[in-house]
C-alpha cells in the first residue's frame, strides 16, 4: 500500500481513536462473529496503539458485556434497557450513534449477519460515512494515515477489492462470520465495562415486536463444530441422504458444493465457499468435492479436514489432515457404522 496517501490532504481526524466492536447478540447469546471480530480488532488496535473496545446492547446483558473482557475487549460499554430486548433497528442505531458521538472511534465493525447488515447500513446513513460491507480480509495503515484497509470480494467474485474511507469517520466494515479467529476465551481477563444510558422516548420507536417465530429446519454452518459436505461425486440428490445420517450420527450439520447446489440437489443454504457460506468447523468433511478454490476459501480455517474423493491427485487433499482414496459410496457408510458402534 502507498504511503504517499499520507500526504494527500485528510481532514483532521485525530479526536477519533480505537476501535470498537458491536456484539451482537439474540436472546442473551453472542454471535460467535463478535468474538471473532474482538479477535481481528485487537490486532488492528496494536498497529494502531490504542485499545479495542466492545459495545453490547440488550436487555439482561451484563454477562456479555464480561463476556467481551474475556474475548479481548479493553474496554465494554453495555446499554441495557427493557426496550432492548429484541433488536429493532431505531433503538439500536441510536445507542451506537450516541455511542460513536461521545467515544469517537476511529475504526466501527459488525458482523455481517442480517441484524448487522441492518445496524451498520443505518448508522452509515446517518451519520453519514463509508461502510464495506461483508469484508473477508481487514487491516490498517500505519499512522499518520491510520486508514482501514477493507477487503472484499468484487466483480462476481473474480477479484479482490481493498476498499478505504478516506474522507469520514468513523471508518466502518461488517465482516463475514468464520473468517476471523477469536482468542481463546480467558474469563481472568477483565475489560473496564462501563454502562451507558438508553437515550430514546418508547413513544419515538415506531416499530413494536410482536412476537418471534424461529424458522424451523434452517442450518446454521457458520456456527456447525461439525459439518459434512458433499460435491458432484455424489452423482444426484438420494446419496445427501447417507451424508445426512452420517452427520446426524456426529451431531453435525450438512455442507454442499457449488455444483452439488447448482444441480438442485441441495438448497443454496447448504453451500460453502466465496458465493456460499465462509465456515470454520472443527471437523469438515468433503465428500466427492474437488477442491476448487472457490470452495477451499470458505472451508479451509476448519481445524481438521477429512477428503473423501476416488482421485488421489484432487486438490483438496492439498487441504487435508486426512485423506480417503477410494468410492465414497464404500467410505462413508462404513464411517457412519464405526461411529454409530462406538457410541453405543
Ligand atoms: P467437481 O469439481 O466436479 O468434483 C467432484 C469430485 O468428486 C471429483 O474430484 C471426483 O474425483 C470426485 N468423485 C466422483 N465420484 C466419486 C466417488 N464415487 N467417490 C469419491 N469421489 C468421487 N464452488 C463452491 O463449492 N462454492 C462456492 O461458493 C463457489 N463459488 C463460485 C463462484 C464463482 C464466481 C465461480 C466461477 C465458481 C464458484 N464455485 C463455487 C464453483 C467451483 O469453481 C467448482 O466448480 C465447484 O466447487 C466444484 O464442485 P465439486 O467439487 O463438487 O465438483
Amino acid at each position: 500500500m502507498s504511503t504517499e496517501r499520507a500526504e494527500e490532504q485528510m481532514p483532521d481526524w485525530s479526536a477519533y481513536r480505537g476501535v470498537l466492536i458491536v456484539v451482537e447478540q439474540r436472546d442473551g447469546e453472542a454471535k460467535p462473529v463478535s468474538w471473532q471480530l474482538l479477535g481481528e480488532g485487537k490486532k488492528l488496535a496494536a498497529k494502531l496503539d490504542v485499545p479495542v473496545k466492545a459495545l453490547v446492547i440488550g436487555h439482561g446483558v451484563g454477562h456479555l458485556a464480561r463476556e467481551a473482557g474475556y474475548y479481548g475487549a479493553d474496554h465494554v460499554y453495555w446499554c441495557d434497557h427493557p426496550e432492548l430486548a429484541n433488536y429493532r433497528t431505531r433503538p439500536y442505531s441510536r445507542v451506537v450513534l450516541q455511542l460513536i458521538e461521545d467515544a469517537k472511534p476511529e475504526i466501527v465493525l459488525f458482523g455481517a449477519t442480517a441484524t448487522g447488515r441492518d445496524l451498520a447500513g443505518a448508522i452509515a446513513t446517518h451519520l453519514p460515512t463509508g461502510l464495506t460491507a461483508d469484508t473477508t480480509e481487514l487491516d490498517v495503515e500505519p499512522p499518520p494515515s491510520r486508514l482501514l484497509l477493507a477487503s472484499r470480494p468484487a466483480f462476481s467474485e473474480k477479484m479482490m477489492a481493498t476498499i478505504l474511507c478516506k474522507q469520514y469517520r468513523p471508518q466502518m466494515a461488517t465482516a463475514r462470520a468464520g473468517v476471523f479467529q477469536s482468542l481463546p476465551r480467558n474469563d481472568s481477563r477483565e475489560a473496564a465495562i462501563e454502562e451507558i444510558a438508553f437515550r430514546m422516548e418508547p413513544a419515538d420507536i415506531a416499530a413494536e415486536v410482536l412476537d418471534f417465530v424461529r424458522e424451523t429446519g434452517r442450518i446454521n454452518l457458520e456456527e456447525a463444530d461439525i459439518i459434512v459436505a458433499g460435491g458432484r461425486g455424489l452423482g444426484g440428490p438420494e446419496p445427501f441422504a447417507m451424508l445426512r445420517e452420517l452427520a446426524d450420527t456426529l451431531g453435525g450439520v450438512v455442507g454442499a458444493s457449488r455444483a452439488a447446489v447448482d444441480a438442485g440437489w441441495i438448497k443454496h443454504e447448504h453451500q460453502v465457499g466465496q458465493t456460499g457460506q465462509t465456515v470454520r468447523p472443527k471437523l469438515y468433511f468433503a465428500i466427492g468435492i474437488s477442491g476448487a478454490v472457490q470452495h477451499t476459501v470458505g472451508m479451509s480455517n476448519s481445524e481438521v479436514v477429512v477428503a473423501i474423493n476416488k482421485d488421489a491427485e484432487a486438490p483438496i487433499f492439498q487441504f487435508a489432515h486426512y485423506g480417503i482414496v477410494g468410492d465414497l459410496f464404500k467410505i462413508v457408510p462404513a464411517i457412519t457404522e464405526e461411529m454409530k458402534r462406538r457410541k453405543q
